[in-house]
């Protein structure tokens, strides 16, 4: 995908904020620090357009950016922040449920896992979660960069049985160091949304 042009649309809270106009979206959602900001700046070949915003005592919103006027991205707040009161963790998980179960332009969930650790509870969960809702999930195990070539397999397959990932779900070996993965996420992407 040759990206032209990326910017953020509005950082929302609430549905009332979400953009209109129908674009079809992907969302992108990881735990706290696994390398979600760095997925996306690669993808859209930017060096500090996502951010991480994933610190405790930090607003927690939906981002949204918009892709060569076509598609929106959009960056769901990390999870699994040991230090986030209960009820800042409440407050994040009707945010995004609201959104993921409502939202009728969502086409497809990034879940971004690190590729070198089993899948966390909360990576369990977020996927089971969304398969319950049936939504399609690109897998993109990131930082393949700090295990060697010889051990990419295994990593992919103990993340593949630990989610027991779906027939209809893909996996993507990424690294946003050496951009490994980049063109294969954008296929994904790119069937999923139509673009
Ligand atoms: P976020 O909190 O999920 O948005 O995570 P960030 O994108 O901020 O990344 C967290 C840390 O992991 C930063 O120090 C990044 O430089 C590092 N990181 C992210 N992706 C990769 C990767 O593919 N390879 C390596 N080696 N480090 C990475």
């Amino acid at each position: 995908m040759k990206v032209t042009s990326s910017e953020i649309v509005i950082s929302a809270v609430k549905p009332e904020q979400y953009p209109d106009g129908g674009l079809p979206e992907i969302a992108l959602a990881g735990r706290s620090n696994v390398g979600k900001s760095s997925f996306i700046n690669k993808l859209l070949n930017r060096k500090n357009l996502a951010r991480t915003s994933s610190k405790p005592g930090k607003t927690q919103t939906l981002n949204f950016y918009i892709i060569n006027e076509v598609l929106h991205f959009v960056d769901v707040p990390g999870y699994g922040f040991a230090k986030v009161s209960k009820s800042e963790r409440d407050a994040w998980g009707r945010m995004i449920e609201t959104y993921l179960t409502n939202r009728e332009e969502l086409k497809a969930v990034v879940l971004i896992i690190d590729v070198r650790h089993k899948p966390t509870k909360d990576d369990i969960m977020m996927y089971n979660f969304l398969k319950h809702y049936g939504i399609p999930v690109i897998v993109v195990a990131t930082k393949a960069d700090k295990i060697p070539k010889t051990k990419w397999q295994k990593h992919v397959k103990i993340v593949e049985e630990e989610l027991d990932l779906a027939e209809e779900d893909s996996i993507v070996l990424f690294s946003a160091e050496t951009a490994k993965g980049k063109e294969e996420a954008w296929g994904a992407i790119k069937r999923l949304t139509g673009v």
